[in-house]
């Protein structure tokens, strides 16, 4: 790779960015379509938000992902917003446009094409998801409009989020978005006539990979796993799913997949998805064996 004074740069913004996959998952993708792209991380603290947009345009840095803290908090600071960040109010794209920047928002996208890659249609079937947060915010809005039934689960610490989750939903897409306490029975039931279930919690997630949200009792064959989780790639969770035979999808295969969809947005290209998976998998591992 040859960097010049031509190369466009895109970048992800975060705190902390340090161990992001986005660099490789994108700079692999860039390298073998031969683009010339480069992208790099930038740890922007919650204080610099806006000088870091301002960087953004004043130094012609040509596509951005956004990741927490700032989904929400840079939605005030761009000139223009599509359609989907505006409802669901989270931008985890940009696309600087001759100075020009337009918020997007993938990770719905990312979570479709993550279910499609594995045969599994969400349309006509009812879906759990658990947890209220920023990527079952996003993971909600995108499955509402195909499936039969929408339950959403969150911890009774913080109830209000899922409640404004699901009264949102049901304005736009009508009655079949439900929401609930999590507790065992609440989940035990809702699970019991479900088709997919979906972790939208950090439970799983490194460093407490042996924790999991769902009792390995309450999993079957016919019971569908998506594991927005992806450090580790395989959690406690999709590997019970797996011994029981249950479809799994692994939330590594939506993150390049969002990521996949911000390519497209920058460079008009159909991205080579599974050079993105490879080059995600192996950076991971670097991770792990750095430990
Ligand atoms: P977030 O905004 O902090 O939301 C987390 C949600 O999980 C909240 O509803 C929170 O409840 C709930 N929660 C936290 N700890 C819990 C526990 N121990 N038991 C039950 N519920 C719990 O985080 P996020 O951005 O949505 O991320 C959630 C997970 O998705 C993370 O692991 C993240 O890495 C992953 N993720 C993956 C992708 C991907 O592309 N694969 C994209 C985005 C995020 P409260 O409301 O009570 O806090």
């Amino acid at each position: 790779m040859t960097v010049s004074g031509k190369t466009r740069v895109c970048a992800v913004i975060g705190d902390p960015v340090k161990h992001s996959l986005s660099p490789c998952i994108h700079n692999a993708a860039f390298q073998h379509l031969k683009l010339d792209y480069v992208y790099v991380a930038f740890e922007v603290a919650r204080g610099d938000l806006e000088k870091a947009v301002q960087g953004i345009k004043s130094l012609g840095i040509y596509g951005v992902n956004v990741t927490m803290p700032h989904k929400i908090a840079i939605m005030k600071h761009l000139d223009e917003l599509d359609e989907t960040a505006e409802t669901v109010g989270a931008v985890n794209t940009i696309l600087n446009k001759k100075g020009k920047l337009i918020g997007y928002n993938t990770d719905g996208e990312g979570a479709l094409r993550a279910l499609e890659a594995e045969n599994q249609n969400p349309a006509g079937k009812k879906v759990v998801i658990l947890g209220a947060g920023g990527a079952s915010r996003s993971v909600s809005h995108s499955l509402a409009p195909l499936v039969r039934e929408l339950m959403i689960l969150n911890q009774a610490v913080d109830f209000e989020k899922a409640e404004k989750l699901a009264k949102e939903l049901t304005t736009r897409f009508g009655s079949k978005i439900m929401y609930g306490k999590l507790s065992e029975d609440n989940l035990k039931r809702e699970l019991e006539n479900a088709d997919l279930f979906v972790n939208a919690t950090p439970v799983g997630m490194h460093p407490n990979e042996n924790e999991t949200p769902v009792d390995r009792g309450l999993l079957r064959r016919d019971l569908a796993i998506f594991d927005l989780v992806y450090h580790p790639c395989e959690t406690r969770l999709l590997k019970e799913a797996k011994a029981v035979g249950a479809p799994t999808i692994e939330g590594l295969s939506m993150l390049v997949r969002q990521g996949a969809a911000s390519f497209e947005i920058w460079t008009g290209k159909k991205p080579p998805v599974d050079v993105m998976i490879e080059a995600a998998r192996e950076r991971l591992k670097q991770l792990r064996e750095a430990k």
